[in-house]
């Protein structure tokens, strides 16, 4: 397939960034009024063309294939930018509220309120959790103390290490410590690692007032509505790109972790009603299997759409909106392990940095950009072109961050 050369031709069809930089994100009724700490810029994260991945057609059946990136990693003024904290972003009313409500581990529903606003965060995540380091920057900026647990036992990257005493120090463990937050690194077979409730009843007995978030924020009650909002950003932001084909974006391809990027997204473009989108949600852990995720995403993805308007304003219910058909979830790239980087992952990330300059982070964007080249050279994305008689196909790849990790994987790139 040949190449698109023409940066200049695509970069002329996006409007002027000063445009882009003032659009304001406009939100239906019940969910413009629910409770947001700025954290992101105000502008929407850029939306910018990979000239060097779109594909010219070459031949007239053949669609011409524009991708784009939308860049979560330039998305806030904070340490290690990402998708996390577009999710914080509604969490951190919360933990500023004199009566917080959902601060509590998830297996503990019924834990004892917190007399006043948390004086501490406190999450988990695998020893290059992303996630960490932005509730660490975030606790920062409020003024709050953070406490991160990081289990040796979250997936294979520390396994797979040619230098795991490397590993558990540098890229986002040193920046965890760089911000201030106490980290505690966990054996494998800790108990502590699938509950950390016994932590947060020592906290509390210290005088301290501990706000739990899980692992990526996604159990979270109110981790899902960022991406929601995400989705009306991404829906803006398309008005103004003057695509060809359909106008929009056809097919969305971002990561599946922990699943509430996924299912945010999902509840936000059903309540944006702007027509279909087809999401793909890239796994990137063989660990558990596909309806494992599948359950969770569609649970975020329920749990979020009834939150930012389907129950009880005369649409569907969040249960009747949302169905599996809406995402696809990809798991024929996730290689080894969690966190383990293979030979084609590795690769693709030379790709990506020598032809479009653009880094990628080694546990989930390689793996969504592995999978999104191999869809563009599939016959599906050339078969939904032909049947609705289109001449492009516009794709999106959502960059969530990450890069910070790569540090550990010194001995692997
Ligand atoms: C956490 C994370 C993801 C996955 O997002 P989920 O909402 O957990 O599915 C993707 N990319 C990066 C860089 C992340 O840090």
């Amino acid at each position: 397939m040949a190449q698109n050369p023409s940066l200049s031709s695509q970069l002329s069809r996006i409007s002027r960034p000063s445009e882009q930089l003032r659009s304001i994100v406009h939100l239906p009724g019940p969910f413009a009024e629910l409770p947001r700490h700025p954290i992101l810029y105000s502008h929407p994260s850029p939306i910018h063309p990979l000239p060097s991945l779109s594909v010219t057609p070459q031949s007239p059946n053949h669609p011409r294939i524009n991708i784009y990136a939308k860049r979560e990693d330039h998305g806030a003024p904070l340490a290690c930018a990402g998708n996390k904290y577009r999710k914080l972003e509604y969490i951190v009313p919360d933990i500023l509220s004199s009566t917080p409500t959902y601060h509590y581990h998830e297996h503990h529903p019924t834990t004892q309120k917190l007399d006043g606003p948390a004086t501490i965060l406190v999450t988990e995540g695998a020893i290059q959790s992303n996630h960490t380091v932005q509730v660490a920057a975030l606790a920062r900026t409020l003024g709050l103390k953070a406490l991160v647990l990081l289990s040796r036992g979250t997936g294979g990257g520390l396994r797979a290490s040619q230098d795991r005493d490397s590993f558990v120090r540098s890229g986002n463990v040193q920046i965890n410590r760089l911000l201030g937050a106490e980290v505690r690194i966990l054996n494998e077979g800790d108990p502590v690692a699938s509950d950390a409730n016994p932590i947060l009843e020592e906290l509390r007995a210290s005088g301290e007032r501990p706000y739990w978030i899980p692992g990526g924020a996604s159990l979270h009650a109110l981790g899902g509505l960022g991406y929601a909002r995400a989705a009306f950003e991404i829906e803006m932001q398309e008005c103004g790109l003057n695509l060809e084909g359909s106008g929009r974006f056809d097919y969305i391809f971002v990561a599946c972790g922990s699943g509430s990027t996924v299912g945010g997204l999902l509840a936000g473009f059903k309540l944006g009603e702007t027509g279909t989108r087809q999401v793909i949600g890239v796994l990137n852990s063989p660990t558990k299997p596909r309806s494992y995720h599948a359950d969770r995403v569609l649970s975020f993805a329920r749990r979020a759409a009834a939150q930012i308007g389907f129950d009880g304003n005369e649409r569907p219910t969040a249960e009747q909106a949302i169905a599996m058909d809406d995402v696809r979830l990809e798991d024929r790239f996730v290689g080894t392990g969690y966190g383990v980087l293979d030979v084609e992952t590795t690769e693709v990330m030379r790709i990506m940095a020598q032809s479009e300059s653009i880094i990628l982070d080694p546990v989930y964007t390689a793996k969504v950009a592995r999978a999104m080249m191999h869809w563009v050279r599939e016959d599906e994305i050339q078969e939904f072109a032909r049947q609705r008689g289109l001449q492009d196909v516009n794709i999106l790849f959502i960059h969530t961050g990450g890069q910070a990790a790569l540090g550990a994987y010194a001995d692997v790139i």
